[in-house]
């Protein structure tokens, strides 16, 4: 066992604080890890605060988690030591359901095992994330990282970017697709540059005026201030597809309007509340409301190595560990532009 320092939430409403766990020796298929970066996801938040139900404390977050391999066990072929290595958002699953065997381990049905605020396959170890100098991950579940990009604009890649990827491969997103991104945070902002290196129309719905000029930079062809009714009306039946990640209730029917007829919203975005959803804007179109969550190990690498090719990383801003919960308040009012992520070099030993 090795003694782990983390960050964890000790409670819902307590800040996050220093923490000393112990992680597993390799086993023979393990890759141990020393975490560089790790990205900060909305969803840490909303599990740190036990937003969504079901958390368990102490609660170590982080999913978006990139490092160097320290040591490796006897059957790892696929990393040495001194590689660079990625985590995301799972360390396990069943491997032999049918989503599993299509490589959809995030649906397996069987349950996949989050890489943090989750029980490993032996049904008692708890799982403990990225917010933390070291991680013991399964090579079938650790990711190559491209050894071109700036690594701790990588970190976000493995919950944002896969998250955006996902949805938009999947529902073909491409050259001449109308597409909308809503919220212009750490998943917007990767839908956004995706969406755009696919040939994409891209129009960002955000309700920061003064996130306009970012959103052009970003990719985005347009803005549209989505608490502006009359700027909300223009866009009645433009989009092929729309992208939505917000991480609060909001009025998803207007959006849904804006859909063609036969069009797709997919939330990606998980409030802890249920939003209120009115059939008529779906019904007039035949459009459809649907959901998608992160992506499978083989896309999450393709996703990578796509990104390396095309030089495409997150926005950050880096900050030392001990500013987590002043990230966790500035995200909380949609002040970030458009990742924090966090050094681990900054952790005190
Ligand atoms: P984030 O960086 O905090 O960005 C969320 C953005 O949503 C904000 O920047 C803001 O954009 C907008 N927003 C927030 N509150 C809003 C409100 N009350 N009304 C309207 N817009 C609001 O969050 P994130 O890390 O991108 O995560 C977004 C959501 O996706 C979270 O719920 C998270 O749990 C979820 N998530 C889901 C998956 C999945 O697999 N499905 C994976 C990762 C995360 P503007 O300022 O532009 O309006
Ligand atoms: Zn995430
Ligand atoms: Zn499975």
């Amino acid at each position: 066992m090795t003694t782990t320092l983390g960050y964890a939430a000790q409670g819902p409403k307590t800040p996050l604080a220093p923490f000393r766990f112990e992680r597993r020796e390799p086993r023979e298929n393990d890759v141990e890890i020393e975490t560089l970066y790790c990205g900060v996801c909305h969803s840490d938040i909303h599990q740190a605060r036990d937003e969504w139900g079901g958390s368990t404390f102490p609660i170590v977050p982080g999913h978006e988690i990139v490092g160097k391999v320290k040591r490796v066990g006897s059957k790892v072929t696929r990393f040495k030591v001194g590689d660079l290595a990625g985590v995301g958002c799972l360390v396990d699953s069943c491997r032999t359901c049918s989503n599993c065997k299509e490589g959809n381990e995030q649906y397996c049905m069987n349950g996949f095992v989050g890489t943090y605020n989750g029980i490993e396959k032996d049904g008692k170890t708890r799982t403990y994330g990225g917010y933390s100098d070291l991680i013991v991950v399964d090579q079938d579940f650790t990711l190559k990282i491209p050894s071109n990009l700036d690594l701790k604009a990588v970190a976000p890649l493995l919950c944002a970017g896969i998250t955006t990827y996902s949805p938009l491969r999947h529902w073909k997103v491409g050259k001449n697709s109308t597409v909308g991104v809503v919220g212009l945070g750490g998943l917007g902002h990767m839908g956004v540059k995706l969406a755009h290196s696919f040939g994409a129309h891209v129009t960002v719905f955000t309700t920061s005026e003064k996130k306009k000029a970012d959103a052009l930079k970003l990719g985005a062809d347009a803005v549209v201030i989505s608490t502006d009714e009359k700027q909300m009306a223009d866009q009645m039946g433009k989009f092929d597809f729309i992208l939505n990640t917000v991480a609060a209730t909001h009025n998803i029917n207007a959006l849904s309007s804006c859909l063609k007829h036969d069009a797709t919203m997919v939330l990606v975005g998980a409030p802890d509340k249920p939003h209120s959803m009115e059939v008529f804007p779906l019904i007039m179109g035949r459009r459809s409301l649907a959901g998608s969550l992160i992506g499978g190990i083989a896309e999450t690498q393709e996703m990578l190595d796509y990104c390396g090719k095309h030089g495409i990383t997150a926005d950050i801003e880096v900050i030392p560990i001990n500013k987590i919960n002043e990230a966790y308040e500035r995200m909380m009012k949609g002040d970030v532009h458009y990742r924090f992520v966090i050094d681990l070099k900054s952790i005190q030993k």
